[in-house]
């Protein structure tokens, strides 16, 4: 047995009514606070969906806390063992939506939503010929890991997801349809929101990607690469039986798991590249990017302009092909 961590990541979400959502929003922040714990926690009229991090006994604490609240008796927490923490601050934000889909017609999930599936159930559903599996994700978490077969919505935004799924109806039209996320929050309503499209057999991963690989059976079989997370590591494993990396490099294509903002503060987009590229590119995700005269990467390793120059000439070359 390897030794368990000093500190702990929770992840978890509960869609159910709370009022004065501002000022449950600021008790919560104290308290998080003096407990010790760093995060982030969004608090709506819907519900709550957070992460946070923190000792073994400040998380211990919180969770013990928030089941004893009635409101939050049926939080899942998904909990990750961690060396540090994962967040450099506390807060508790309120929302209007506690994930953003903005929705003419909102969805409540505990009226409307897609059938739950356990990690085993869904395993086995993939294997229906009839079925098409949708990441209900973003295309750069879809670019770090994916269910093996997945449709990518080519979607920077989950609000936009909508959208996509009208423009391109046909994949999912007479399927068995299968949605997963993170940790559930966001299949929730959105597998509810494609039963009111008018799709009929819809079910969703219940516990998302994370609750997914930490399954003592499954243990996150057929599902290739890493799982993309927001807080600072970025990454965590799922797939313990099958691993394998799907991620590549923005420059060469190559396979790569490590992702980096790009260093033009106008454009920050994530890119996925080696350490060795990074140096290459002043990790700039295109040629504009890299020669920004706000480039990041050039402030922070003080890199004199005849350095940069020479860089830059470096990679023109690949940039005119
Ligand atoms: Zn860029």
């Amino acid at each position: 047995m390897s030794e368990q961590k000093p500190y702990r990541v929770l992840l978890y979400y509960l869609y159910v009514p709370i009022e004065n959502a501002e000022e449950f929003a600021a008790e919560h922040l104290a308290f998080c606070k003096e407990l010790g714990l760093k995060g982030r926690i969004l608090v709506g009229q819907e519900g709550i969906n957070g992460t946070v991090s923190g000792t073994i006994e400040q998380t211990d604490e919180y969770m013990k806390t928030m089941k004893e609240n009635p409101l939050f008796s049926k939080i899942v927490f998904k909990v990750d063992e961690a060396d540090g923490h994962a967040f450099k601050k506390m807060h508790v934000r309120p929302r209007k939506e506690i994930v953003s889909l903005r929705l003419e017609d909102d969805i409540d999930p505990n009226v409307t939503t897609g059938k739950y599936l356990s990690p085993k159930e869904f395993h086995e559903a993939m294997k229906d010929e009839e079925t098409v599996v949708i990441d209900a994700r973003n295309d750069y978490e879809y670019d770090l890991g994916h269910f093996k077969g997945a449709v990518k919505p080519e979607i920077q935004n989950f609000r936009d997801l909508p959208d996509w799924i009208r423009e391109h109806k046909e994949i999912l039209e007479g399927k068995k349809i299968l949605t997963y996320c993170t940790g559930g929050i966001r299949c929730e309503k959105f597998s509810g929101w494609l039963l009111k499209e008018g799709f009929e057999d819809v079910s969703q991963l219940h516990g998302g990607i994370v609750t997914y690989g930490k399954d003592p059976e499954v243990q996150g079989k057929d599902y290739e690469g890493q799982c993309y997370v927001f807080d600072e590591r970025i990454s965590v494993p799922v797939n313990h039986v099958n691993p394998e990396i799907v991620g590549r490099d923005h420059y060469t294509g190559e396979p790569c798991e490590r992702y980096v903002n790009c260093a033009n503060p106008d454009c920050n987009k994530q890119i996925l590249c080696s350490e060795e590229n990074e140096h290459k590119h002043l990790r700039g995700c295109t040629y504009e990017c890299s020669a920004s005269p706000r480039n990041r990467y050039v402030i922070e390793n003080k890199l004199t302009s005849e350095e940069v120059k020479a860089r830059l000439e470096a990679i023109k070359p690949a940039y005119q092909q």
